[in-house]
């Protein structure tokens, strides 16, 4: 590596999510979680039964969300909580984050995302989904308000690795996730893949793999997530019996990791999480000395010292390739 050369990404290192959208949209745009009620193909027994079992919908559903409230009245307590916190943010979007949020019928989703659209403060949606979950109707629907709105599609890919995704229960392939992936991409729609890191079945090499797999796709963006033993799921009970069948990574592999699949990973892709921090009343493990917050700036100072930045190791595949 030439440590001499210039990083493209400036200081960071790699493409920021943060820093890309402020300057298209003028300034801060922050992300208002609303509960719709929806639930989840592969808890209700349509894929399967009992979930991924990583999953605990609570780890990641913030303290200002009453799912008993009507979506406005959602979005209201949000704001109010969001703008003191983060003051001068210029625009909101509405956040489907919980379960699945393209399942079910189409007059309904389409009420609960119009509902959302109707808030004089909203200027878009971000829609997480499970890639099993994307009829063509919705995917027309969504590219139709993507011409005025903010529409970002969030799609949980979690690994490229079929035995990883057998092993946690997905209920999908990563073939499912590539074919979601193109099938919104080809509408015009931008698509944020979600990836976890550290899965039970993958190896190192593995997870470096889906940086290659990954940026064969259409996607505008990534979030990273390293896998965390929430309390209360299937996982967690596992790790509890036997630790040795559910590896978890230690901060400082967990570091390299990133560093190494940022390296690979196409340029093009906007990373928009590094890591993620489940609250400390629902972790079980592991537990590290590194705050959510210092991972960012760590994962800079590691590219730095190897003098590398996004995509200095990335080898462009042809189509069809991943
Ligand atoms: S992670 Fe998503 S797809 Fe898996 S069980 Fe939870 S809500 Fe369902």
């Amino acid at each position: 590596m030439n440590t001499e050369a210039i990083s493209p990404f400036g200081e960071r290192r790699y493409h920021a999510w943060n820093d890309h959208v402020k300057a298209l949209h003028g300034g801060r745009v922050q992300k208002v979680s609303i509960a719709a009620g929806f639930t989840c193909p592969n808890r209700d027994g349509l894929v399967g039964t009992g979930g991924c079992t990583f999953c605990n919908n609570a780890s990641f559903t913030p303290g200002y969300l009453d799912r008993r409230q009507p979506i406005t009245e959602q979005i209201d307590a949000g704001l109010l909580f969001l703008r003191r916190r983060y003051p001068g943010t210029q625009h909101y979007i509405a956040y489907f984050q919980s379960y699945t949020n393209t399942y079910g019928e189409f007059k309904r989703l389409r009420a609960c995302y119009e509902e959302a659209l109707s808030h004089p403060q909203i200027s878009g949606l971000a829609i997480s989904t499970r890639p099993d979950c994307l009829p063509s109707e919705v995917l027309d629907y969504l590219a139709v308000l993507a011409r005025e709105h903010i529409i970002e599609l969030e799609i949980g890919v979690e690994s490229c690795n079929d035995a990883a995704l057998a092993r946690v229960n997905r209920g999908h392939d990563f073939a499912a996730s590539v074919d979601a992936i193109r099938r919104s991409a080809a509408r015009g729609l931008e698509v944020t893949a979600h990836l976890m890191l550290g899965l039970p079945g993958e190896s190192y090499e593995s997870m470096l793999d889906g940086a290659r797999h990954l940026s064969a796709l259409p996607i505008r963006a990534l979030k990273l997530h390293q896998l965390q033993l929430v309390r209360g799921t299937a996982l967690a009970r596992e790790w509890q019996r036997n630790p040795d069948a559910v590896p978890l990574l230690d901060e400082q592999t967990c570091l390299s990791l990133l560093a190494d699949f940022i390296e690979r990973l196409a340029p093009s892709i906007l990373l928009q999480r590094v890591g993620s921090e489940v609250p400390p009343a629902l972790k079980l493990a592991p537990h590290w000395n590194l705050r959510l917050s210092e991972l960012a700036p760590r994962i800079s100072a590691e590219l730095s010292r190897r003098g590398s930045w996004q995509g200095c190791r990335y080898l462009p595949t042809t189509a069809g390739s991943s």
